[in-house]
C-alpha cells in the first residue's frame, strides 16, 4: 500500500527529498512538509505545507495524522512529542534523542567503542579548568545541544581564554573535547533500511571556510586503507544505532591516518549531495528507500564529482538575481531561497567526470573557477 509522507522541515534537504518521494510515486501518494517559512523550498518541489516551527506540539500532531510515516531534515526536533504520535518516524525518536546532545552522542560511540576524540561533561567553570588540566590544551568547548555551522564551539588555545570561552555559552550545557589535529576532514554517508540491510558510499573529503562546508571531493584523496577503514567504521556506527535512514557521519584523519568520528547527522547530509549526479542512487533516493524497507541501491560512486556551495555573501541581505550556469558536465541546484543572508545556503553545483578522465585536483579548480564566476547580486 501506498504511504504519506511527512517531513520534518522543508528547507533545501527536505526540498530534495520532495523531489526524489516524487519520483516514488509506485510507494508514496502523498507529501507534507512541516516548516515555519511559507512556500518553502519543499513546497516548492510539489510538497503540501503545514506552516509550523518545529517543535510545536500541535503542528507535529497534525502532521503526524496525514502521514503514515515521517522523516526529518532538522535533528532538532522534539523528540517527547514524536514519540507519541501515532505516525511511524524514521529514524527512530530513540537514535534521535541521542544524537541530538553531543556529550549522550559522544558517550554512545564511546561505549560503542567507536573511535572519538576525549572528551568530558562539564558543570562549572571551575571543572573546565579541570579538565582541560587533564585534557591539555587546545580543546574545544562545546554546546551540547542545537549547535550548527560550528556556532555552538569555541577553541581554547590558552588558559587566559577559558574563562570568556566559559562566560561566551551564558549558563548552557556544555562539553569540552580534546582538539584534533586533523589532516582532512572526511565523511560517510550511511545507509540502513528497516529490513536491517547497512550499506556505506565512499568517503569524501569535506573542505571548509569558516565552519561552513565549501566543497567536498568524491571520493575523498587518501589511501584505499583509510577508505576502508571509514567504511567499517560507519557501519559499525550504523550497526549500533537504531532506526532507518540515511545518515552523515562527519569524521577527522588525523596526522597518524586515524580515524575519528566527529559526529552524526541523522540525516542526509550536505557532503552527500555529490550523489544526485555521481552514484547511481541519490542519498535522498536512498533515504526513502531505507525508511520504506524498499531494497537498498547502489551506493557506487560512478563518477568523480566535486560539489561546491553556493553561499549568500557577506554584507548583503536581500532579494537576488537568478543564477544562471549552463556548463557541460556541470549540473546546479539553487533551493528557491527568496532572500540572500551573509553565509545561507543557496544552492550547490556538481563538477563531475563524465567521461572519467579527469584527476579530481582539475575537478576541484573547476568548481572555484565556477564558483569565482558566480555572484549573487541585488535584483534591484
Ligand atoms: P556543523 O557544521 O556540522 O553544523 P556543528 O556546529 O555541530 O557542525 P561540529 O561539527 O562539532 O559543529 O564542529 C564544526 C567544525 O569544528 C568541524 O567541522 C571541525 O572543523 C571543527 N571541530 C569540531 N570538533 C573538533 C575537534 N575535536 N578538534 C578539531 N576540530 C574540531
Ligand atoms: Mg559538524
Amino acid at each position: 500500500m501506498k504511504k504519506r509522507l511527512g517531513i520534518i522541515g522543508g528547507g533545501q534537504l527536505g526540498m530534495m527529498i520532495t523531489e526524489a518521494a516524487k519520483n516514488l510515486s509506485n510507494e508514496i501518494s502523498e507529501i507534507i512538509v512541516l516548516d515555519p517559512t511559507e512556500n518553502c523550498p519543499a513546497a516548492q518541489a510539489g510538497a503540501k505545507q503545514i506552516v509550523g516551527d518545529f517543535k510545536d506540539e500541535d503542528a507535529i500532531v497534525k502532521l503526524a495524522e496525514q502521514s503514515d510515516i515521517i522523516t526529518y531534515e532538522i535533528e532538532s526536533g522534539n523528540t517527547d512529542v514524536l514519540s507519541k504520535v501515532k505516525a511511524e518516524i524514521e529514524p527512530s525518536p530513540s537514535t534521535l534523542g541521542i544524537i541530538q546532545d553531543k556529550l549522550l552522542q559522544k558517550t554512545f560511540l564511546l561505549e560503542n567503542e567507536l573511535p572519538i576524540s576525549q572528551f568530558y561533561k562539564i558543570t562549572s567553570l571551575d571543572d573546565l579548568r579541570k579538565k582541560i588540566n587533564e585534557l591539555g590544551l587546545p580543546v574545544l568547548l562545546k554546546s551540547r545541544r542545537d549547535a550548527y555551522d560550528g556556532r555552538g564551539n569555541y577553541k581554547i588555545s590558552s588558559l587566559e581564554e577559558i574563562e570568556k570561552a566559559y562566560q561566551y555559552f551564558d549558563g548552557k550545557s556544555l562539553m569540552v573535547e580534546k582538539f584534533v589535529d586533523f589532516k582532512m576532514e572526511v565523511s560517510v554517508i550511511a545507509v540502513r533500511n528497516t529490513k536491517g540491510e547497512i550499506a556505506v558510499y565512499p568517503l569524501v573529503e569535506n573542505i571548509h571556510e569558516d565552519n561552513i562546508l565549501k566543497m567536498t571531493v568524491a571520493p575523498a584523496r587518501v589511501s584505499d586503507d583509510v577508505i576502508n577503514d571509514a567504511g567499517e567504521i560507519a557501519k559499525k556506527t550504523m550497526d549500533v544505532l537504531k532506526g532507518a535512514g540515511v545518515f552523515g557521519i562527519e569524521m577527522f584523519i588525523d596526522q597518524n591516518d586515524r580515524i575519528l568520528i566527529n559526529e552524526i547527522a541523522p540525516r542526509v547530509h550536505n557532503s552527500g549531495h555529490h550523489t544526485l549526479q555521481s552514484c547511481k542512487t541519490s542519498q535522498f533516493e536512498q533515504h526513502l528507500r531505507a525508511i520504506l524497507g524498499l531494497e537498498l541501491g547502489s551506493t557506487d560512486l560512478v563518477h568523480k564529482t566535486v560539489m561546491c556551495n553556493i553561499l549568500g555573501p557577506d554584507g548583503f541581505e536581500g532579494k537576488y538575481k537568478p543564477v544562471q550556469l549552463e556548463k557541460d558536465g556541470v549540473y546546479l541546484k539553487m533551493y528557491g531561497k527568496d532572500i540572500s543572508k551573509p553565509q545561507r545556503k543557496l544552492g550547490h553545483f556538481n563538477v563531475v567526470d563524465q567521461s572519467d578522465s579527469k584527476d579530481v585536483s582539475v575537478l576541484l579548480e573547476m568548481a572555484d573557477e565556477i564558483k569565482n564566476s558566480i555572484l549573487i547580486k541585488s535584483l534591484d
